[in-house]
């Protein structure tokens, strides 16, 4: 199948996990996730519509954005490294990645300097896998916390990447337990933090991700294929 049957699909099958769930299809953004995927199939999925791109490497996004413009939000979902906050600042509209504060107060110092008020979501490892960044779930509403006062950034919600299973449905105590960490941080109302923005499920699991509450599902092989290498 190509990408664009690949993305109706996607969306059939996320409008009916939102029926199900009694939300509105809208409730729910779909993330291209396009690392190691070759521009064309990147563009065509632009084009089809999806509202963001993912990327995983800084580097690649900055090559990408370059070459075939930016339309449409760039989202970065991996793994950030201090000496790369400058350029991320610069070319994201939502860093998804963000797990502690040495690296919160750097994107901060970074996005003062470019003018900007940088979205974030703090990335939480609800399964506590060592293989995984992520702050542990019962340290995420302090990060939050000491967080939340950076003027440069703006915390919108969690993003989280559960322990690999067979079974999807083996994944949903871990969506559950991000939405009730985010409904446990809306509660304290700390000053300037949304907690909007749910960014959970992949592929194999996105169908249960929306169940729980997901409001952006990150695809990647579900639109593109298996990846090589
Ligand atoms: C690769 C990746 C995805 C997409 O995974 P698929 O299983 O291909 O849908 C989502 N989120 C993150 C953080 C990723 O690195």
């Amino acid at each position: 199948m190509n990408v664009e049957d690949n993305i109706r699909h996607v969306r059939e099958v996320m409008a009916e996990a939102a029926r199900r769930s009694g939300r509105p299809a809208s409730a729910i953004r779909l993330m291209a996730v396009t690392k190691t995927v070759d521009d064309d199939r990147i563009l065509a999925a632009i084009r089809t519509g999806v509202e963001i791109i993912g990327e995983n490497y800084v580097q690649e996004a900055k090559r990408k954005i370059e070459k075939l413009g930016k339309a449409g939000e760039w989202h970065l979902i991996g793994r950030l490294q201090m000496n790369k906050a400058k350029y991320a600042v610069r070319l994201f509209d939502m860093i998804h990645s963000v797990d502690r504060l040495e690296l919160a107060a750097e994107l901060d110092r970074r996005s003062r300097a470019a003018g900007r008020v940088i979205p974030i979501l703090i990335e939480v490892n609800v399964g506590g896998e060592e293989s995984k960044s992520g702050i542990p779930l019962n340290a995420a509403l302090d990060l939050v916390r000491v967080v939340a006062p950076l003027e440069n950034l703006s915390i919108r919600g969690l993003m989280t990447m559960p322990p690999w299973f067979d079974d999807p449905e083996e994944s949903r105590p871990y969506f559950r337990a991000l939405r009730e960490l985010g409904d446990k941080i809306a509660a304290e109302a700390f000053p300037r933090v949304e907690m909007r923005e749910l960014s959970m499920g992949m592929t194999d699991d996105y169908v249960v991700a929306i169940e729980e509450g997901a409001t952006i599902v990150r695809i990647g092989r579900g639109i593109f294929g298996e990846r090589k290498g």
